[in-house]
């Protein structure tokens, strides 16, 4: 008899009991604890009930690991770490003896509970247990550490493997991918590729998301052809990977392609897709999915309301952004993010509603975050409006200093500073960041040629063809000028004169990156270029004269959105 529900669990228990009061027969006892233990629809307690009531049972480390797994996939995996300690603690006659299949999942509660110190006493059992070669053991440890951010240690236990399977490679190219290490990611996927390893469904997920962040699009297209050809309906993670790695690659009309194709979509699937649509500037159509969606039935996530007040502050729709925002709570029933507050005070601060944007501000449920505060300085700065600001940096330097620890609102106070000449208060903002010890992040640029990924900073020169790309780059300029490109000097804000500026403007990442792509690539070829921070006006305004002057299209991913650049126009209406 199939169980499938607790009352027939219970039930047959009962009669187990009465009718073998001493030997219970093990393949029914085992069927009854498997459901309670393991089934979405089982009762995790009354497992652990059954469990306790075969202290002495010879066979029992089933029953243990069975628990130990069941707990670390429950909404509490603490049970299962306090499960295990107890039992090693245990005087059963018979054990503990905890294998192969018990470590990986205390590994597991570890990571998810992140208490790296107890994860690594874990590894050292697992040493003194003999284990320290086993397969499964050691890919338990990768996600422990991967989970842990202790991707350094998960790189030592993969490197040392004496043999690897699927699980091994996914968890090691998912571990980096997630802490911020997807380049590397890549090129172990490489290596995979060449060991003859195939990829499964996790490994695709993991590997289009280090695509999507770098903008390695033709290995994204490769696993979309690997994918697709093995026939059959493709999961829906892979499906929202598919599309968001489409999407930040700059490849707006193949994501579309996808999610036109994709058999059953879930909330993830549309949300992928929405958001693509906004960061490409069809926030039109993205809201309008939006309503499709909607109209489907299915509920939007956090995610989706993100994308879709996106959309709104990309396209400067304040009543319509404000209206999304209102129906967090009121429709939705979920509860505001810090983003979704962030898009609201962009979307204000850049229609020069700065009074609305600061009310707006102090009414927030959760505290403000940097970016909020920096957003609001912004539009001051740009909307000049000068009485405000003073009071904002006021602000900042008074109580609220240390709860705003965020080193771009220094550099934008900085610039602010700089711009109006006050050369004195900038070293002061500089002197505080030294003290607090920060490090404005360096920006950079990445641009995929022929598979292989080139990662340029500001005036980096570590490139072996740095010297043909500043070449090029002055004939570049050179060229723009003549076209009636004029650098804004402006931008640049240190004591510098003039000329000196103009050069460093010209040394920016994304303009390395250009340089390089015009080099190595055919006339005619797109150029796609991933950057992490916002893009400056005058390389803003280079592209634009690029596109035209070179007829060259251009993508350019920021932190925000995409540029695209076609005929010296671009695709945010210079909104950005
Ligand atoms: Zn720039
Ligand atoms: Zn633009």
């Amino acid at each position: 008899m199939e169980i499938t529900t607790m009352a027939q669990a219970t039930q047959l228990h009962a009669q187990l009991l009465k009718n073998h009061p001493q030997t219970h027969p093990q393949l029914t006892l085992t069927k009854i604890f498997n459901f309670t233990a393991l089934s979405p629809s089982g009762n995790l307690t009354y497992a652990h009930q059954i469990l306790k009531s075969l202290q002495t049972h010879p066979s029992n480390s089933y029953f243990h690991n069975t628990l130990i797994r069941a707990y670390s996939d429950s909404p509490d995996p603490f049970h299962s770490i306090d499960f295990f300690v107890n039992w090693l603690m245990s005087d059963d006659p018979f054990g503990p003896n905890p294998d192969r299949f018990t470590f990986p999942f205390v590994l597991k509660s570890c990571a998810k509970l992140k208490l790296k110190r107890l994860g690594k006493q874990v590894h050292g059992l697992v040493l003194k247990s003999g284990l320290g070669l086993d397969l499964y053991v050691q890919n338990g440890l990768i996600s422990f550490y991967s989970g842990c951010e202790l991707i350094g240690f998960a790189r030592k236990v993969f490197d040392e493997m004496p043999e690897r399977d699927v699980v091994s490679w996914t968890a090691v190219i998912n571990g980096l991918v997630e802490n911020k290490k997807a380049v590397e990611g890549l090129r172990v996927f490489e290596r995979m590729e060449r060991d003859g390893v195939e990829p499964n469904s996790v490994t695709v997920v993991a590997v289009l998301r280090a695509c999507a962040e770098t903008g390695a699009l033709s290995v994204g297209r490769k696993l979309d052809r690997l994918v697709s050809g093995r026939g059959g309906k493709l999961k829906k993670n892979v499906v929202t990977g598919l599309i968001d790695m489409y999407s930040k690659c700059g490849c707006i009309y193949s994501a579309v392609r996808v999610f036109d194709g994709a058999g059953d979509r879930d909330v993830y699937v549309w949300t992928a897709m929405i958001s693509g649509l906004a960061s490409h500037g069809q926030c039109k159509e993205a809201v309008e999915l939006f309503k499709k969606m909607e109209s489907v039935g299915l509920k939007p996530d956090e995610k989706t309301m993100t994308a879709v007040l996106s959309a709104c502050r990309n396209m400067g729709w304040v009543d319509e952004g404000l209206m999304h925002f209102e129906n967090i709570r009121k429709v939705y029933k979920l509860r505001p993010t810090v983003q979704h507050y962030g898009c609201v005070v962009d979307l204000l601060a850049r229609a020069g509603r700065l009074e609305d944007a600061e009310n707006f501000i102090k009414s927030m449920s959760i505290e403000p975050d940097a970016v909020l505060w920096r957003s609001l300085i912004w539009g001051c700065k740009v909307h000049g409006d000068s009485e405000r600001l003073e009071h904002l940096i006021k602000h900042f330097e008074g109580s609220s200093m240390d709860a705003c620890d965020d080193c771009g609102t220094y550099v934008l106070l900085g610039n602010v500073y700089a711009s109006n000449g006050k050369w004195k208060d900038k070293a002061n903002v500089r002197r505080l960041m030294n003290k607090k010890g920060l490090v404005k992040p360096s920006g950079y640029s990445r641009i995929e040629i022929n598979g292989v990924i080139y990662e340029f900073t500001a005036g980096s020169t570590c490139n072996t063809e740095a010297e043909n790309i500043y070449k090029k780059l002055d004939e570049i300029e050179e060229t723009l000028r003549e076209n009636g490109y004029d650098p804004k000097v402006s931008d640049v804000l240190l004591e510098i004169d003039d000329e000196e500026k103009a050069t460093q403007l010209l040394h920016h990442s994304e303009k390395l990156a250009v340089s390089f792509g015009l080099i190595k690539t055919e006339p005619g070829t797109i150029i796609r270029i991933v950057k992490n921070l916002r893009s400056c006006e005058d390389c803003h305004s280079f592209m634009k004269h690029i596109s035209s002057v070179y007829q060259r299209e251009i993508l350019i991913r920021d932190r925000i959105r995409f540029h695209h650049f076609t005929n010296g126009k671009c695709s945010c209406g210079d909104y950005w």
